[in-house]
C-alpha cells in the first residue's frame, strides 16, 4: 500500500515557502508517510532545472533523488519514517477563457512520465502565455485544449480536473465552472477518468451526484509549505510506478482510497463573505437570492451549496465499488489544540519530531499506531484526541469564503492546562533514545527542547470572525461569535482561568473537565450529513480557543 501526493506547489508558486526545495519535500514526505509526490510546476524554467539536477530516473515513469541527496536526506529523517520516495511530474495550470458567454476559470493538474514530455508540454504551453511568472502557469486556453496538448506530449500523460468544487477556479465551481466536467473539455471529456475533490469536499459529497460515478475520486494537498504535505492523499494498493497508478486511476484496481481533510475544514465549504463575517448554509443563501445580508454583493457560494445544486442522490448513498476515505485531522493541528498554541510553533514541531521518532510517519500515526502505544509520549490527551478521531468524534468549524474551517478534538473546559502533553510517567525514557529516536542525531535528539509549556508561542491557527456594527441590519439577524445556538443553555458563569502552573492537569478525564454554555458545543453542524430542505439558520462565526481577545473570557 502507498500513499500519494499528486497537487503540490513549488517555491516558484505564489505564497510557498521559500524552502520548497526537492530535499525539503522529500524529508517532509518521509515524515508523513507519503511514497509518491507530484513535483508540482514543472513547467517553470527554473523549477524545471531544479527538478533535472536533483531527480534521476526510478520505477517506470517515475523519479527519485540523486544519489548524494539521497543519503543527505536518510541523515535528515528518523529511521522510523525510512522508506522509498519518489516523484512524479506534475503541474497545475488555470486556463482563463470564455465560453458560451461565460468567463470560465478551470484549474487542472497534468502528469508526465518523462522530462521529455514535460518539456513537449511545456513548449506548446509556453506559445501561449508566460510560464516564469507563477509557478502555477495562468493561459488563456479552452480547457479542452489544454487537455489535447496533454494527450500529444506522449503515452501516458494524463489530465485531472484540480478540486472540481472550489467556487472561483474549478470545473464545477459556482462561479465560473460547469454544470458536468464533460460539458468542459468538449470533444475530448472520455480521457478524463479522475476528479480531485479537493480540500471542501470528500466522496461522500461526491457521490451524491450521478454524473460523477464515471470517475475515480483523488485527494491531494495542494500544499503551498512543508507542513502541509499529506493532509490528502490518495492511497493506491498498485506497484510503485507511473503507469500502475495511472491504471488505477483509470480503472479503480489498485485505488484504495483517499485521505481526507473533514470537508468543513477546507476554505470553501458553506456559502458566506468572509470580510462582513456572514456566513450561511445553503437554504438561507437561496433564499437571499445569493446577496450577501451586510454588503448586498453576491456571496460567495461554497461547496455544500454547489454539491446539493448538482446532487441526484440522498446523502448517504453510496455508488457500488466505491473505493474508502478517512477523514484526518492534521497531527499539528491536533497538538496545536492540546498545546493551545499555533500549529506552525516550536512546541508543535518539537512534539511532532518526537512521535515520528518513536512512531514512525505522522499518517500512521493518525490511523494506525495503538493509542496504548502512543500515551508512551503523547500522554493520555494525545490518547484521547487520536481515540476521538478514529472514532469521527469531532467538533467543526466550517471554513468559508476563503477561509479555513477548524476540526477540534476537545470541548472548551476540557483542555485547560497547556504542557501537559509530557507530564506523563515514563515518557523521559522514550523521548532520550530508547526507540529508534535514539539511534541517530536527527530531529528527535532535538526535539527535546521546548516541548514542556507552549506560552509564548504564536497563534496562528486563531481566527476571529468580526461582529458587525452595532444597530447595523445584519447585527439583528446574526448571532455574535459567542451567542448561544438554538437549543444551548446560556451561559451563567465565565470559564476557569487558565492556571498558571506549566505542569498543572487536575485528574483529566474525557468528561471531569468543566463544560461550560455555548462554548462546550460546536458552532457549526455536519451540515453535509443531511438532505432535504432545512431550516433558515445563520452559521454563527465560531468562538476559537486562545484567539487573542476573547480568550478565556465568558461572552455572556
Ligand atoms: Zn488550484
Ligand atoms: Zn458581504
Amino acid at each position: 500500500m502507498l500513499h500519494a501526493d499528486l497537487h503540490i506547489h513549488s517555491k516558484f508558486s505564489r505564497a510557498c515557502s521559500r524552502d520548497r526545495d526537492i530535499p525539503h519535500l522529500a524529508a517532509g514526505a518521509l515524515r508523513k508517510g507519503i511514497s509518491v509526490v507530484g513535483t508540482g510546476d514543472f513547467t517553470h524554467p527554473a523549477w524545471a532545472d531544479e527538478l533535472k539536477n536533483s531527480l534521476v530516473p526510478a520505477e517506470a515513469g517515475l523519479l527519485r533523488l540523486r544519489p548524494d541527496l539521497e543519503r543527505d536526506l536518510l541523515r535528515r529523517v528518523p529511521a522510523a519514517c525510512e522508506q522509498p520516495v519518489r516523484f512524479m511530474l506534475s503541474v497545475e495550470i488555470s486556463t482563463i477563457y470564455r465560453r458560451g458567454e461565460r468567463t470560465r476559470k478551470v484549474h487542472h493538474l497534468i502528469y508526465a512520465p518523462t522530462f521529455e514530455a514535460a518539456d513537449r508540454i511545456t513548449g506548446s504551453l509556453a506559445k501561449v502565455g508566460n510560464l516564469a511568472s507563477d509557478g502555477t502557469a495562468i493561459l488563456g486556453l479552452d480547457s479542452r485544449d489544454l487537455l489535447e496538448i496533454t494527450l500529444q506530449a506522449g503515452p501516458g500523460c494524463y489530465l485531472v480536473p484540480a478540486h472540481i468544487w472550489t467556487s472561483w477556479f474549478a470545473v464545477l465551481g459556482s462561479r465560473s465552472g460547469f454544470d458536468a466536467v464533460a460539458d468542459c473539455y468538449g470533444d475530448l471529456a472520455a480521457e478524463i477518468f479522475a476528479v480531485a475533490t479537493g480540500l471542501s469536499s470528500d466522496p461522500r459529497m461526491n457521490w451524491m451526484c450521478s454524473s460523477l460515478d464515471g470517475y475515480q475520486l483523488v485527494s491531494n494537498s495542494d500544499a503551498h509549505s512543508p507542513p502541509m504535505l499529506g493532509r490528502e492523499a490518495t492511497t493506491f494498493t498498485t506497484a510503485m510506478d507511473f503507469f500502475s497508478i495511472a491504471e488505477a486511476l483509470r480503472a479503480g484496481d489498485g485505488l484504495a482510497g483517499t485521505i481526507e481533510f473533514y470537508p468543513e475544514e477546507g476554505k470553501y465549504h458553506p456559502d458566506g463573505h468572509r470580510k462582513c463575517g456572514i456566513r450561511l448554509e445553503p437554504e438561507p443563501t437561496r433564499e437571499r437570492d445569493g446577496v450577501c445580508p451586510a454588503c448586498h454583493k453576491p456571496l460567495t457560494v461554497g461547496v455544500l451549496h454547489r454539491v446539493a445544486e448538482l446532487a441526484d442522490r440522498p446523502d448517504g448513498y453510496r455508488p457500488d465499488g466505491a473505493a474508502d476515505f478517512n477523514n484526518l485531522v492534521p497531527l499539528a493541528e491536533i497538538i496545536s489544540e492540546i498545546l493551545s498554541v499555533g500549529p506552525k510553533s516550536k512546541s508543535v514541531n518539537a512534539v511532532i519530531d518526537r512521535l515520528v521518532a518513536a512512531f514512525g510517519p505522522e499518517l500512521a500515526i493518525l490511523r494506525d499506531v495503538p493509542t496504548a502505544e502512543l500515551a508512551r509520549i503523547g500522554g493520555s490527551p494525545l490518547t484521547e484526541a487520536i481515540t476521538r478521531l478514529r472514532r469521527g468524534e469531532v467538533i467543526k468549524d466550517a471554513g468559508y469564503d476563503g477561509e479555513y474551517g477548524r476540526i477540534r478534538l476537545f470541548n472548551s473546559g476540557e483542555l485547560n492546562r497547556s504542557g501537559a502533553l509530557f507530564d506523563v510517567p515514563g515518557q523521559g525514557s522514550a523521548a532520550r533514545g530508547s526507540g529508534p529516536a535514539g539511534r541517530r542525531n536527527g530531529p528527535a535528539g532535538r526535539s527535546q527542547a521546548g516541548s514542556v509549556s507552549g506560552r509564548g508561542e504564536d497563534h496562528a491557527s486563531a481566527r476571529a470572525v468580526s461582529a458587525p456594527p452595532a444597530g447595523s441590519p445584519e447585527a439583528a439577524t446574526r448571532r455574535s461569535p459567542a451567542e448561544p445556538a438554538a437549543g444551548q443553555a446560556p451561559c451563567a458563569r465565565p470559564p476557569p482561568r487558565r492556571p498558571h502552573h506549566p505542569r498543572y492537569w487536575p485528574n483529566w478525564t474525557r468528561n471531569s473537565a468543566p463544560q461550560h454554555g455555548p462554548m462546550a458545543v460546536s458552532p457549526a453542524r455536519s451540515i453535509a450529513r443531511s438532505a432535504g430542505p432545512r431550516s433558515i439558520r445563520l452559521i454563527p462565526a465560531a468562538w476559537t480557543p486562545g484567539s487573542g481577545t476573547r480568550r478565556w473570557q465568558c461572552p455572556t
